[in-house]
């Protein structure tokens, strides 16, 4: 069913704002999203009636924040296709679901000589840990290259994976070229060579129906905030078994099962990786998201970012002196759309577009390697969600022609 974005943004009360005297226009959805008001209600609702710690109490009140709190795990199983909600460790965000499997995987699984096969399309939080753990251990980082359509290079990766490699490392989605990666045919060849696959989800989990079973991925990890929750909330899940035979990552409190003067045992399933006590709230109110996205269904977000993402690309392009990066057939990429305007830095065109209230985002967006791969310093991006809609599309390209208008004049006057 198509979204029917016009009824769906009252239940955003940011959208309704103002910026610099016009509507607000928000294009930054790859960076976080904004949070309707059942999200928003949830955390109140938490706070003002049910705010307890969880686990530890028999009391009414810690039973039911408990059970709110253990229903969100098996909602973000469900989310992504897992079979077990004790499968899904929750986390501060994506970044630290990485840390935690290259500290309590990494560490005790990676020697020198192994080695880590990754891409140049990663988040530096897909690419710095391993750097870390390489430098910890002695393992040897390998790169995936890129094609000139902005896609992932097939051949080079398989040639690069071999039985050295321990850790085949992707993300699902770029947050820079919006690509989308053939993660079931890398799975194939992950395991062809028995390497664990992880799968940085944090820019699919929020836009495409995900089945992390028919992926055939072993780790999986995303972020709250990107998909309509809260900040502080990310998610890790790991294949049947695999977080039994990983050591601990933090200690303390709630991951142990009995702790004596020489030593400690370990809680099990995803409670081993949840020391102290955990962000109760915003887990909860993440709950709110995942309905939100349940009841519209993952297949028509996909389908309505198709159809945004399809308009802007044609849009910018056809506007003159525009290049989008990454590749134009929505069926392979989603909606983070990267760009630039000939001749203008895009934090020149980030701020001049700030003054028609829209929100774009311009820099590297955590993506060193990848700039340095399309030989530029930085680039614009829009990127759109579920709220999104054709008009405000329109209003970005007005916006650029105005951008493009006083460089323009900036530079004729210079060059007089
Ligand atoms: N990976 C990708 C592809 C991302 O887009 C981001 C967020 N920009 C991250 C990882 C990191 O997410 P977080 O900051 O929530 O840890």
């Amino acid at each position: 069913m198509t979204i029917d974005t016009a009824r769906l943004r009252e239940d955003f009360p940011i959208l309704s704002r103002e910026v610099n005297g016009r509507a607000l226009v928000y294009l930054d959805n790859a960076a976080t999203t904004q949070k309707p008001r059942a999200v928003i209600d949830a955390l109140t609702h938490y706070y003002e009636t049910q705010n307890a710690n969880i686990h530890r109490g028999i009391h009414t009140l810690a039973v039911e924040a408990t059970e709110a709190y253990e229903g969100v795990r098996a909602k973000a199983a469900r989310h992504i296709g897992a079979r077990n909600a004790e499968d899904i460790v929750f986390t501060r965000n994506t970044t630290e679901s990485i840390n935690l499997v290259a500290r309590a995987w990494g560490d005790a699984k990676l020697r020198e000589g192994d080695e880590i096969v990754l891409t140049l399309m990663e988040h530096h939080s897909n690419i710095v840990p391993w750097q870390l753990l390489a430098a910890r251990t002695g393992a040897q980082l390998r790169y995936a290259d890129i094609d000139a359509a902005g896609q992932l290079d097939l051949d080079e990766l398989r040639s690069l994976i071999g039985e050295r490699t321990k850790l085949v490392s992707v993300t699902h989605m770029s947050n820079v070229l919006g690509t989308i990666n053939p993660i079931a045919e890398i799975a194939e060849m992950a395991r062809e060579a028995g390497a664990l696959l992880l799968v940085d989800g944090a820019q699919s989990a929020p836009h495409l129906p995900v089945d992390v079973e028919a992926l055939g991925c072993d780790v999986f990890a995303f972020s709250a905030h990107k998909m309509l929750g809260p900040t502080g909330v990310g998610v890790l899940w790991a294949r049947a078994g695999l977080l039994a035979e990983m050591e601990p990552f933090l200690g303390g409190g709630e991951m142990i099962s009995i702790v004596k003067p020489e030593g400690s045992t370990w809680a099990e399933g995803p409670h081993k990786f949840e020391a102290g006590t955990p962000n109760i709230a915003d887990v909860i109110a993440f709950g709110a998201a995942l309905d939100y996205l349940d009841a519209l269904g993952m297949a028509d977000v996909r389908e309505h970012e198709k159809r945004i993402t399809a308009y802007a690309i044609e849009a910018l392009e056809g506007s003159g002196g525009i290049t989008v990066h990454g590749p134009h057939d929505v069926e392979v990429r989603g909606g983070a759309v990267s760009f630039e305007v000939d001749g203008v830095h895009p934090h020149d065109i980030s701020t001049i577009v700030d003054a028609y209230g829209v929100a774009i985002r311009a820099g590297h967006h955590c993506a060193q390697l990848l700039m340095r791969h399309l030989s530029v310093p930085a680039t614009n991006r829009a990127s759109f969600y579920l709220y999104n809609e054709e008009r405000e599309v329109d209003a970005l390209i007005e916006a650029l022609d105005e951008a493009k208008r006083v460089f323009g004049r900036v530079e004729s006057r210079t060059a007089v």
